[in-house]
């Protein structure tokens, strides 16, 4: 494993491999920066094919949320872990507890919190040997608990101003809305969606997913080969990454892409594709940072429920910020994000 070598290290400013026999316990943490705050971002479980891979994606991941959370005016820096699903992992309270004291021995310079293959019961079980954790069951008149419904609510108020800016509409009612991917942001965005008056066309692999969003919000489903190029005003990736590439965009009938999910685009060459195409992308590090507003204002314990549903609504107006800069100097939006982001970190360093 070559840590500088890697070519998604970008200066990190600490990387811990931690092990414990003990447990099976196998994890790396990743510390890109902590010019704004604490490194924050979330512990992902996964099975990798390799240590390489899990350095490469903690590498990869922890940039994004020094980016992410930049973005979203978070007095965070960016960090990730993993925790490697080797063979015979066994997901013990042991384990994670070990877990929770390497975070800890970090004396709060990385703050965690749930991703992928991670609940709120692990980061309880996490928190009994840490305080450095977010993401934990809400307490009332707190901050707290999933954070997919805050991120669906800044994923809606995205696509409303990606909405004004390129089809000149206040609102998304009578729009088509395509919704790849219906599971915990899909399902809430399209909540959003149907309150204010969008049609709903939505697809997953999932068929209790989809049956659920056709019984509650009268959603359309298709088959998750026909979603990225249905007809629909915005396409709303809510579901894995890589869903705008060089193949798909030619096919898009969107003019909108706006949605939840991480890492939409194939390449970071896609964004400037899209523009050509005349679309206009959302990017989604910035659209989808209701989870971490909501993460922040939990760990920071400084706002209740109404006030982060006003944080979070400040993606719009955001966004809006990045399309006008988008147009003015000719840039994707994806590059503009990227340079708003290195510049904000800048200011501090
Ligand atoms: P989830 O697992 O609850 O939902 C994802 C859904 O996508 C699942 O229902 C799955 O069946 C479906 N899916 C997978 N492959 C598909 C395909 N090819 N076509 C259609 N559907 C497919 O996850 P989530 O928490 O809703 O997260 C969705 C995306 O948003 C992810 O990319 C995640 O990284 C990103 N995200 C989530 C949050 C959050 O707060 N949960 C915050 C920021 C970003």
């Amino acid at each position: 494993m070559a840590a500088f070598e890697d070519p998604a290290f970008d200066d990190h400013e600490r990387v811990i491999f931690c092990r414990d026999v003990k447990t099976g316990l196998k994890a790396i943490i990743a510390i890109h920066s902590t010019a704004l705050g604490p490194a924050a971002g979330g512990t992902r479980l996964w099975a990798y094919e390799s240590d390489d891979a899990a350095l490469h994606d903690v590498l990869r991941l922890s940039q994004a949320m020094s980016y992410k959370n930049a973005m979203a005016g978070l007095k965070f820096g960016g960090g990730k872990a993993v925790i490697i699903k080797t063979e015979d992992f066994e997901g013990t309270d042991a384990l994670y507890e070990k877990y929770g004291e390497f975070v800890d021995q970090l004396d709060g310079v990385y703050v965690t919190a749930e991703d992928v293959g991670v609940s709120v019961e692990i980061m309880e079980i996490v928190a009994r040997r840490t305080k450095y954790v977010s993401g934990l069951t809400a307490k009332a008149g707190h901050a707290g608990g999933d954070p997919s419904p805050k991120t669906a609510y800044g994923v809606f108020k995205g696509i409303e101003s990606a909405v004004q800016f390129q089809l000149g509409r206040d609102t998304v009612e009578g729009l088509t809305v395509a919704v790849q991917g219906v599971g915990h942001v899909g399902y809430h965005l399209c909540r959003y969606l149907a309150d204010a008056g969008a049609k709903l066309v939505v697809s997953d692999i999932d068929d209790a997913c989809v049956r659920r969003v056709c019984d509650e919000f009268g959603a359309t489903a298709v088959g998750v080969d026909q979603i990225v190029t249905h007809e629909a005003n915005v396409l709303a990736p809510c579901a894995l990454g890589a869903t705008v590439s060089a193949q798909s965009i030619p096919q898009l009938k969107a003019t909108i892409v706006a949605g939840g999910a991480n890492n939409q685009l194939d390449s970071p060459e896609d964004g400037q594709r899209l523009a050509d195409a005349g679309i206009l992308y959302a990017p989604d590090y910035v659209i989808n940072g209701g989870g971490i507003i909501n993460v922040a204002s939990e760990y920071f314990d400084d706002a209740d429920d109404d006030e982060v549903m006003r944080r979070v609504a400040k993606i719009g107006p955001r966004l809006t910020g990045i399309f006008e800069e988008a147009r003015k100097s000719g840039k994707a939006t994806n590059v503009v994000a990227d340079d708003m982001a290195r510049e904000i970190i800048a200011a501090v360093e």
